[in-house]
């Protein structure tokens, strides 16, 4: 996947303001396509807010309207939503079951790795279509 250093940046800042709850946010951009690799290109970073019910620490959820709205204005510009970014304030930047079961295939799933308001590491995976999780390489966009 691609991302601006300042887009990183961005979501970094966002993961330190809510410690220690966990940060989400919406990935926006586009994909492109080389012998077979498909690679998402985040254009836009969009904050959310952690709607989940109960312990913010431990999880996160996006609303479905806030998604929509995001989704929306993203088809605006001929872009979409190519992945979600969220923090982890107790573990590292690896996913759990629950984020495995809720990425959607082909979207890159961001996460930074948040330790008493310090950023210890951002990783990125991804589903195939056969579900399979794996790691996803950060480029820099420029
Ligand atoms: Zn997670």
């Amino acid at each position: 996947m691609l991302i601006s250093l300042s887009n990183l940046n961005r979501i970094k800042a966002h993961a330190k303001a809510t410690f220690p709850e966990e940060c989400c946010g919406l990935l926006i951009g586009n994909f492109e396509e080389e012998n077979a690799i498909r690679r998402n290109i985040v254009r836009y970073v969009a904050p959310c807010v952690n709607r989940l019910r109960g312990d913010r620490t431990q999880g996160f959820e996006i609303a479905a309207d806030q998604r929509y709205d995001i989704e929306m204005a993203a088809k605006e510009y001929g872009m979409s939503i190519v992945g979600t970014y969220h923090s982890h304030t107790l573990f590292g930047a690896f996913p759990s079951a629950s984020d495995c079961d809720a990425t959607p295939s082909l979207q890159t799933m961001l996460i930074v790795a948040v330790n008493m308001g310090v950023i210890e590491e951002v990783r990125a995976f991804c589903k195939n279509i056969d579900r399979d999780i794996s790691e996803e390489q950060i480029q820099f966009l420029f």
